[in-house]
């Protein structure tokens, strides 16, 4: 085919692919406008998962008669006047891509009055072109309205989720500049309902309860950093709240990092903050943790990808050292009853950028097994004799042919996984019901999924109601989770349903409880309790992983022993 230049239209849609990507990132455009233009008020609204409607108003500076075409036009901007400033940016938004981005895959009208003017400007775009501009009343400010998202991109539509997930991210994203932007009062109204609403009294604690609950809230602390270097003096300054050990996370979506106020998605980071908390969690959970970083604008580049949410260090190193001893210090001096095996926490070399996020650090061990011990391959399990358990965490059993090391914490789960599912498949779930209706507050986006589905939680025991102001009233729990903390367990099974690993929620729901049920690792069982244990593994379908695929037992051949030892 012959080399063309492309039409206008299709360029602007295929650059539209990289900024526009989901509802979500309509909404994180239009709101970092609002915060560029200084609003103090901004207000999202969105129906039909964002793809009927997206509307954000704000108070801030508005845009002129004259300019307001102009924005609409690709590579506009007010906020980049040389190549330089690029090095030293200090506005959320500047690749002037957002407006005509949003206009090349859907139809966008705008109000805004610039600051005193007495009236202000309408314009509507269609297909990306401005369709009609006249005068217009409101007060100083803008409203930008988006209708009809991608419909005429049906195969990025086709990529959606449900409304209900799209609205989970939607409600993410309003959520983050909510605690970056504590000054600003923010309200998301979804389909008709305030699913938040930020009091913008500048402190932090406020913010955070407005996001996360009260409880959450009360539990975090402010990051003392008394001693690091202040921005001004070349930073990092590194400010915001961090949780105690006791208010650990199943997943690191409680963690955020923001940088000069922009929220930022950074592995080397929050691998920073996880490591501050050495000694204080258990192995597979995460912090709460808001984290806030200010640089001198010349010393990070936020130019690196249109989404702007993957941001280059001049000095990586001294980031994560910077991040690290903030976090640190603060658990250390705030919670002195943690359990802290090495106070001074050494600088430890990130992961390098390509080995896999969920990679688990191997342990410390100075002993290391030089066995090539596999998974147990087939799906049934022979019939095994306890020897005894290794380190509160493994049985070691012997079956016919040779040693089985088995991980009570998969072992259980797959063993409750089973059951759940089978009580379902029976109609015969186990319920405990509360001797009081307990209250359950979830955050805007895990609203948006519980609202939509709380009802298929009765399937597996829960009875639970709304009660308004994203709270639910719980009356009776699975009887599986034998009185665990189910709190927990609903919100983490809301995450993983928002982060749509599984197309089923059922399936979700299932392996969380089954997660959260199971014995863990650590704890001493008896002989007894080992013994029903490994009984009611050789009978489930799966013994070998846990509903993660984790493996739940290793298995060492007498053949593999016999080599070993240079017996045979
Ligand atoms: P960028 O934010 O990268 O400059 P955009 O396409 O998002 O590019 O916006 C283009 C320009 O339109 C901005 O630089 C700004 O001058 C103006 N603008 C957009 N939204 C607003 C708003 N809500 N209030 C005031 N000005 C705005
Ligand atoms: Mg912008």
């Amino acid at each position: 085919m012959a080399i063309r230049v492309l039409d206008p239209k299709v360029a602007g849609r295929i650059a539209a692919g990289e900024v526009v990507e989901r509802p979500a990132s309509v909404v994180k455009e239009l709101v970092e406008n609002s915060l560029d233009a200084g609003a103090t008020r901004v207000s999202v609204e969105a129906r039909g998962g964002g793809v009927g409607l997206i509307r954000v108003t704000d108070d801030g500076s508005g845009i002129g008669t004259d300019e307001v075409e102009t924005a609409f036009g690709r590579f506009a901007t007010s906020k980049l006047g040389t190549a330089d400033d690029l090095y030293s940016i200090t506005t959320l938004g500047f690749r002037g891509e957002a407006l005509p981005s949003i206009a090349a895959v859907a139809d966008v009208e705008a109000i805004t009055c610039l600051g005193g003017r007495a009236s202000g400007d309408f314009v509507r775009l269609h297909d990306g072109e401005v369709a009609e501009h006249r005068p217009a009343g409101r007060s100083t400010g803008t409203t930008v309205t988006v209708r009809g998202l991608f419909r005429a991109v049906p195969a990025r539509l086709k990529f959606l989720r449900s409304a209900a997930t799209e609205n989970a991210h939607i409600a993410r994203v309003v959520s983050r500049y909510a605690l970056a932007f504590p000054e600003v009062g923010f309200t998301l109204d979804i389909d008709g309902r305030t699913v938040l609403n930020t009091p913008g009294t500048g402190r932090d604690t406020d913010a955070v309860a407005a996001v996360y609950g009260a409880e959450v809230a009360s539990k975090l602390l402010p990051i003392r950093a008394d001693d690091a270097p202040r921005w001004q003096d070349g930073g990092p300054e590194v400010a915001g709240m961090v949780g105690g050990p006791d208010l650990s996370r199943a997943n690191r979506d409680s963690l955020s990092l923001f940088v000069n106020r922009r929220w930022i998605s950074s592995r080397n980071l929050a691998w920073a903050v996880e490591e501050a908390y050495q000694g204080m969690l258990m192995t597979g959970r995460h912090p709460v943790a808001i984290i806030k970083i200010r640089i001198p604008p010349g010393e990070v580049d936020v130019n690196i990808h249109p989404t702007k949410a993957e941001v280059k260090f001049r000095n990586e190193r001294a980031m994560f050292a910077a991040v690290q001893k903030a976090v640190r210090s603060t658990l250390v001096e705030s919670a002195p009853l943690a359990r802290i095996e090495d106070p001074v926490a050494p600088y430890t070399a990130p992961p390098s950028a390509r080995q896999s996020w969920s990679t688990p650090r191997p342990a410390p061990s100075t002993f290391m097994l030089p066995l090539e011990a596999t998974p147990t391959p087939g799906a049934v399990l022979p019939a095994l004799r306890v020897l005894g358990q290794l380190d509160s965490t493994y049985i070691i059993a012997e079956g016919p042919d040779g040693l089985y090391l088995i991980d009570q914490h998969a072992a259980h789960e797959r063993v409750v996984y089973e059951r759940v599912l089978d009580q379902q498949a029976r109609r015969q779930v186990e319920v405990q019901g509360l001797l009081e209706p307990v209250p359950l507050e979830v955050t805007p986006e895990q609203d948006e999924v519980l609202r939509d589905g709380y009802k298929q939680l009765e399937a597996f025991g829960f009875s639970i109601e709304p009660f308004g102001n994203r709270t639910y009233l719980v009356r009776s729990i699975p009887a599986v989770l034998g009185g665990k903390e189910w709190g927990a367990m609903m919100r983490e099974a809301l995450d993983a349903v928002i982060e749509g690993k599984r197309t089923d929620w059922t399936e979700d729901i299932t392996v969380t409880l089954a997660c959260h049920s199971a014995i863990r690792a650590g704890q001493t069982l008896t002989d007894n309790e080992m013994r029903e244990l490994v009984r009611q593994l050789e009978q489930t379908g799966v013994p070998r992983s846990c509903p993660h695929g984790r493996p739940a037992v290793i298995h060492l051949s007498t053949r593999q022993l016999e080599r070993e030892f240079r017996r045979a």
